[in-house]
């Protein structure tokens, strides 16, 4: 016979899931963290922790969008294969060239793209409306379309003084890019933030005990590396922790293991069973508990709070162990928790309105996120559930492009009705790509 059962009676909070948010984010607040220098080659997924000013103007000059022949408009006006213009070529220049002699009436300046527009001219007919100088000094213009054309006028893209780059800009390639035309080698960003992530469970085996799980005498902690994933995704620096079993006194010890981290992610041991230590060895450790429970499916067991670290607050995010759970929470509120402070001013995942594609169910008074894939060779793009729901499930998570919303209250979002969907990652589409010829068999 089992001992006497050791259920918790505790008071949830239920909050809505904008509620929940709007917690969460306000504590992220205008800490904005500490900043350091990092190469360009190491600043990718960083926020920007300085607004950049250009320094130079670019280009510098009119300069040549094409390949061709810098000209006077008025000289080639009326050209036509039957009527060509013959022009004087006085000269070269290509890109790194420095401006040249001026283009007077009657002459043109042989030119590349990019170098730099000869005064007095103010066109640039392309190569193949030319004869390519058939008689050695002399062009024959054989249309007049590109008069007035093709000059990139000089400061298009920047003029020194200007802000071309704020702080709390994500760097991404384009970014990268841009700070390259600012003449930077390196650039400040904020500091990454580290997390603790601890997970709990007496059956939860890491990869090399795996025979138990073949056994059936465990199951794989797939939570664990999962959310260090998500967090390095977030920008942020996981620590993970070995995982403990189901007992108050090892939870106690790996939170002190944790206290040195700047954010603290529980899994597992999140609800009201009698194993579920995690809650109570946090309150030992002095929780403040903000808030338990958000109305949304799966993971309504999601706590948020902070532990005293002496003169320090560490924040406290409680995500269930469910490892559907635990994906959707650690989306919808530690990632943009993680970006805010580390200094990014945008936080939030795209979402769409797409088409459903099956009927989504809902969920009585909870908001519900189903994991979709997306078919975006249709319009309006379309959606189907990954597979079964079960927050237990882990298999679909490899294949959810989004996350389809439906909302408290609404019921269920019937085939052909319309569902935001929060797009997760950089998804890709379309059907996979064969293998190159000559790569070697897999
Ligand atoms: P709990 O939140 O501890 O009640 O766990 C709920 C469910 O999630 C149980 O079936 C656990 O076995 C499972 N679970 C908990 N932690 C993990 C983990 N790290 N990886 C995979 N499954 C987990
Ligand atoms: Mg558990």
């Amino acid at each position: 016979m089992p001992s006497a059962p050791d259920f918790e009676d505790r008071v949830a909070d239920w909050l809505s899931v904008e509620e929940a948010t709007a917690r969460v984010l306000d504590t992220a607040g205008p800490d904005r963290g500490e900043s350091e220098r990092v190469l360009l080659s190491d600043a990718l997924g960083r926020a920007l922790a300085e607004d950049l000013h250009a320094t130079a103007t670019l280009p510098p000059w009119d300069n040549s969008a094409m390949d061709g022949y810098a000209v006077r408009g008025s000289d080639v006006a009326g050209a036509s294969r039957d009527h060509p213009v013959v022009l004087r070529v006085v000269g070269l220049l290509r890109a790194g060239d420095l401006p040249s002699s001026p283009v007077a009436a009657g002459e043109a300046i042989r030119i590349m793209t990019g170098a730099p527009l000869p005064e007095g001219a103010d066109s640039v007919v392309r190569r193949e409306d030319t004869d390519g100088e058939g008689e050695v000094g002399r062009v024959r213009i054989l249309d007049d379309r590109d008069a007035g054309r093709n000059v990139r006028p000089g400061g298009q893209d920047m003029r020194a003084g200007d802000l071309v780059l704020e702080s709390g800009a994500t760097i991404d390639p384009g970014v990268v890019g841009v700070l390259a035309a600012l003449g930077r080698a390196d650039v400040l960003v904020h500091r990454r933030v580290s997390v603790a992530i601890l997970t709990t469970g007496d059956e939860l085996r890491p990869a090399d005990r795996y025979d138990d799980v073949r056994s059936g005498a465990g199951i794989p902690d797939s939570n664990g590396p999962m959310l260090a994933a998500a967090v390095r995704a977030a920008g942020a620096t996981p620590v993970v922790l070995d995982s403990v079993p189901d007992d108050r006194g090892a939870v106690v010890d790996a939170l002190e293991c944790a206290k040195e981290a700047g954010v603290l992610v529980t899994v597992g041991g999140a609800s009201m069973g009698e194993a579920d230590v995690v809650k109570r060895a946090l309150e030992d450790a002095g929780l403040a508990l903000d808030f338990w429970r958000v109305r949304m499916r799966p993971g309504s067991p999601f706590s948020f709070g902070y532990l005293p670290r002496g003169e320090r607050r560490q924040v406290v995010f409680g995500l269930p162990g469910n490892p559907a759970s635990a994906f959707v929470t650690f989306e919808l509120f530690v990632r943009p928790f993680l970006l805010r402070v580390g200094g990014h001013r945008r936080v939030a995942r795209r979402a769409i309105a797409c088409r459903a594609g099956e009927d989504l169910k809902g969920a009585e008074g909870l908001t519900l996120f189903t994991r979709v894939v997306i078919d975006t060779s249709v319009s309006p793009p379309t959606v189907r559930a990954t597979g079964p729901q079960s927050s237990g499930l882990v298999s679909g998570l490899a294949h959810a492009d989004g996350l389809a919303m439906i909302p408290e209250g609404r019921g269920s979002a019937p085939e052909g009705s319309t569902v935001d969907v929060i797009l997760l990652g950089h998804g890709t589409s379309g059907p996979p790509v064969p293998p190159a010829r000559g790569a070697p068999a897999a």
